[in-house]
């Protein structure tokens, strides 16, 4: 086990006694929810002040760049009723969708998916509804280059299948009529199960599904099997019975098998140091899968591999690393909202706000600065988005990865 990437968390863990002023019955105590707003607050007038920075720097993506920013300023907006920060929101998404010229890079986080898509869904919640039906045509025009096997798409969600996915169920589920045709889905999630029935069998994988990045068979979230199955899973109305039971469900066992007596999860196949507690690779990418496994398949061995999950993410999930979405600290608290969400258990709610209290002090621990510090998946405006979502905790979704 590595001990040089963590903090050691000298939090005391739940009980009665010392969560009185942060958790209460089944919710957060209002003292504790002030110090969340003043912190927001604190933390918005922060990423406006450096807006120079961060639009200036060419990145129209969700991931790093500009339309991840304002899916945290229109998060804000919306919560507090602001209409300037969901307008700027909206300004920015708008630019985003037509400035982003890559037609290769076709996922909601990196690529053209994300601005097409969440640009889409304000445009038509505003009445501009034809102007939306432009970007999904767009959005849709994709699908060509995304189910052609020669095209060398991959199927892991930063860069491949999986993550444009995310786009159309994105849309379907927040535009009524849905907009997405099933049969687009369909294909979609039937091109990523045959292209990983194709690789588990020419590389005799113990999976009936198995996929590869870069020549490694990553697991994690953002890489591997385990982001690729909770997309897949999410999907499952669209998937057929024989889909989920020979190929979603044996596949879930054998990821299972994989957790350490840690409760973390290898980042690849063939490795076995137990390193990384990220939501990128390791047990909080996990868990969200195994909590939702638990809810669709009700079987309690999902239930406790999400557990364990959750304690080795109590244990080590304060990184030196930093305080981001894909590998810091925010990540590593949508854990506790996950496991809260599913069991009701106030001792995860306690955690959750726990993390979310180290946050408070951005910047202060960790080794280096990220690249991209007032971004939403590695900077400030991914912690800004796990603390509006600790205030509403019953809506709250890991950004751009639950539906
Ligand atoms: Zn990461």
């Amino acid at each position: 086990m590595d001990t040089t990437r963590h903090y050691k968390n000298q939090f005391e863990d739940y009980s009665i006694a010392v969560s009185h002023n942060i958790v209460r019955d089944d919710t957060i105590h209002d003292a504790f929810k002030s110090l969340l707003t003043s912190k927001i607050k604190n933390f918005i007038e922060v990423l406006k002040k450096n807006k120079r920075k961060w639009l200036d720097s060419g990145d129209y993506s969700v991931y790093t760049g500009q339309a991840g920013i304002a899916c945290t300023l229109y998060h804000y907006g919306k919560y507090y009723n602001d209409s300037e920060n969901t307008n700027m929101a909206a300004e920015i998404l708008q630019r985003c969708a037509t400035e982003f010229k890559s037609r290769r890079e076709v996922t909601f986080l990196t690529g053209i998916v994300g601005p097409l898509a969440l640009t889409a869904v304000m445009l038509h919640s505003q009445q501009k509804r034809e102007q939306a039906e432009q970007l999904i045509l767009k959005l849709k025009s994709l699908s060509t280059y995304v189910l052609d096997k020669r095209s060398g798409v991959p199927d892991e969600l930063l860069y491949g299948r999986a993550g444009y996915l995310f786009g159309l169920l994105y849309l379907n589920s927040n535009i009524l009529p849905a907009p997405i045709e099933t049969d687009l889905i369909k294909q979609v999630v039937s091109c990523i199960i045959n292209s990983g029935i194709s690789y588990a069998t020419s590389n005799r994988s113990q999976s009936p599904l198995m996929y590869s990045w870069h020549d490694t068979e990553y697991i994690g979230a953002a890489h591997g099997l385990a982001g690729i199955l909770y997309l897949l899973l999410q999907a499952r109305q669209y998937l057929t019975q024989v889909q989920i039971d020979d190929y979603i469900k044996p596949s879930l066992y054998y990821l299972q098998k994989l957790q350490f007596s840690s409760g973390n999860f290898p980042s690849s196949i063939g490795n076995f140091s137990d390193k990384l507690v990220h939501w990128c690779h390791g047990a909080p990418g996990m868990c969200a899968l195994f909590c939702l496994a638990y809810k669709v398949f009700e079987d309690n061995t999902f239930l406790e591999t999400a557990i364990q999950c959750g304690e080795v993410t109590w244990e080590r999930g304060l990184l030196k690393k930093g305080y981001s979405i894909c590998h810091g600290v925010a990540g590593n608290g949508y854990t506790f909202i996950h496991l809260f969400q599913h069991t009701k258990n106030i001792k995860y709610l306690y955690r959750a706000c726990k993390f979310a209290e180290w946050c408070f002090d951005y910047g202060l621990h960790q080794n280096r600065s990220p690249d991209r510090p007032f971004s939403l998946f590695e900077g400030l405006a991914g912690v800004i988005y796990f603390l509006l979502d600790m205030q509403q905790l019953h809506l709250a979704k890991f950004p751009m990865y639950d539906i």
